[in-house]
């Protein structure tokens, strides 16, 4: 028989039968971890196959079953995409609803993602209606969420429906052909919208998994992946494939949480192998194995708050004439296709005339923006430091703030033909006020508006304005120190 990779712990005959509200599994004596081994020594080695192991029986089967639902039944979160019926439209707005809902999901916690699924559904209440809408629109509704890739799929596979003939696939083997929906969304869909008896593996079922199994194996690994997708779909109820689903991902979500499971209030604690084991003194906690996260690696880059005045100086100034730039990101790549302000990647951290230098290098390449030729500088501040964190990137952001007026009128904002493919717009603050923006983006604007106010507060005239703006950028910064301090706390 062949030999898997999956390494587990291996039974001891422990009696099974004592009570899960005897044990406080994280608050015990920790043991040394668990033996692991791949391999298969035979029945006079007193070690079971390994693929026997990754199996449950009949009897394991149905009193998960069982359980679960009657648990889910009872304690079941009261989502609003759980509450969307199957309609006499043969389910197809649930499977809408099921699909945005498990979109949003992925990698956003479930309190977030509530309002973001309300507002959405009331803008795009079907399939047709968000196949109507523009990328744009999409990514503006998705601000905040993060990991914008998941909102394009989503228009993409909407329109791609639509286009061939507007139906809703509704098997695993279908959806899995509509751009962005992988296993896991196909499977969610397919079970709790079309009733198709298919598993789901996300990360709160993996842990379920390798708990009940006592599968101490890296979750990542792709063979153990594939071993934790033939456990499921041995679990998965027949009758009710969509709600037993729901069932072990909410166990996962709620009771067998990674650090902190309640397994005295545990359905399914007598056929947990993991709780079996802790009476030993290991803790269920062990499972699954934790695989330590690759290092974000460090980015530097300076971004460009890039105020357009109408006036030559700021006493004529109004705030209702400005305006400000944003460039659109290039439609691959990080945060592709979205609005920010004018920034440059530094290849490591630099000074603020290293910094300046490059801001100018830019705008002059891209929008022939000349200090010499083509504006006037009024103003140029810098903000302070921001680290935004992205999930393999950690980006600082060394914030500027720069008031220009444009010698030959608005026209002169044009683009270089070398970088003809750059798309920007000039807004002003009611629109930019009210644009969707990335968090980071968002952050970079909030600190603006605070360092005006504060070089308000400190400088309400002309011939006080440098010494008063050194104060609050003293002030900016010093906050920023603190918020950093409290952190750290
Ligand atoms: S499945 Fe999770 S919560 Fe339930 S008994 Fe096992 S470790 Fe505890």
């Amino acid at each position: 028989m062949s030999k898997t990779p999956i390494t587990r712990t291996l039974r001891n005959g422990t009696n099974s039968s004592t009570k899960p509200s005897e044990i406080t599994p994280t608050k015990r004596k920790r043991a040394a971890k668990p033996k692991i081994s791949s391999k298969n020594k035979g029945e006079s080695g007193g070690i079971e196959d390994i693929e026997d192991l990754l199996k449950f029986n009949e009897e394991e089967i149905a009193e998960i079953r069982g359980s679960l639902l009657e648990w889910y039944d009872k304690n079941k979160r009261d989502l609003p995409w759980r509450r969307l019926k199957d309609d006499d439209d043969g389910g197809e707005r649930k499977a809408y609803g099921v699909w945005v809902s498990e979109v949003m999901l992925q990698q956003t916690r479930v309190a977030t993602v509530i309002d973001y699924f309300n507002r959405w559904m009331l803008k795009w209440p079907s399939l047709y209606h968000l196949s109507l809408a523009s990328l744009e629109e999409v990514n503006e509704m998705w601000a905040g969420l993060g990991y914008y890739r998941r909102a394009r799929y989503l228009l993409e596979g909407a329109k791609k429906v639509i286009e061939e003939g507007g139906s809703f696939p509704r098997t695993v083997s279908s959806l899995r052909k509509v751009p962005g929906i992988g296993d896991y969304t196909s499977g969610a869909i397919a079970s709790i919208a079309f009733n198709e008896a298919v598993p789901v593996v996300d990360g709160n079922v993996v842990r379920v998994l390798a708990r009940l199994k006592a599968i101490y194996a890296n979750p990542k690994d792709s063979v153990t992946v594939k071993k934790f997708w033939s456990l499921a779909g041995q679990l998965v109820d027949p009758y009710r494939p969509g709600e037993f689903n729901q069932a072990l991902m909410e166990l996962g979500a709620t009771l067998c949480t990674p650090t902190s499971p309640s397994c005295s209030e545990c359905p399914v604690s007598v056929q947990c192998q993991a709780l079996t084991l802790s009476r030993q003194g290991g803790l269920v906690t062990d499972y699954p194995l934790k695989v330590v996260k690759a290092k974000q690696r460090n980015e530097f880059s300076a971004v460009c708050f890039l105020e357009i005045s109408e006036s030559q100086n700021l006493v004529e100034d109004t705030q209702k004439t400005r305006r400000y730039l944003l460039v659109k990101r290039p439609n691959e790549g990080l945060l592709a296709g979205l609005w920010e302000f004018p920034s440059v990647l530094l290849g490591q951290e630099s000074e603020i005339t290293i910094r300046r230098k490059e801001i100018d290098k830019f705008l002059k390449a891209s929008f022939n923006l000349d200090a010499k030729k083509t504006f006037k500088v009024i103003s140029r501040e810098e903000v302070g430091e921001y680290v935004h964190i992205f999930s393999h990137i950690r980006l600082k952001m060394y914030v500027e703030y720069l008031i220009i007026h444009l010698k030959g009128g608005s026209k002169l904002l044009q683009s270089a033909p070398d970088e003809g493919s750059m798309i920007w717009k000039c807004a002003d603050s009611k629109e930019l006020s009210s644009m969707g923006l990335t968090s980071g983006v968002k952050k970079v604007y909030t600190m603006v508006q605070q360092f005006k106010e504060n070089s308000l507060t400190a400088a309400p005239t002309q011939d006080t304005k440098q010494t008063k703006s050194k104060n609050s950028l003293t002030a900016a910064t010093q906050d920023t120190k603190q918020t950093r301090q409290r952190k750290k706390r």
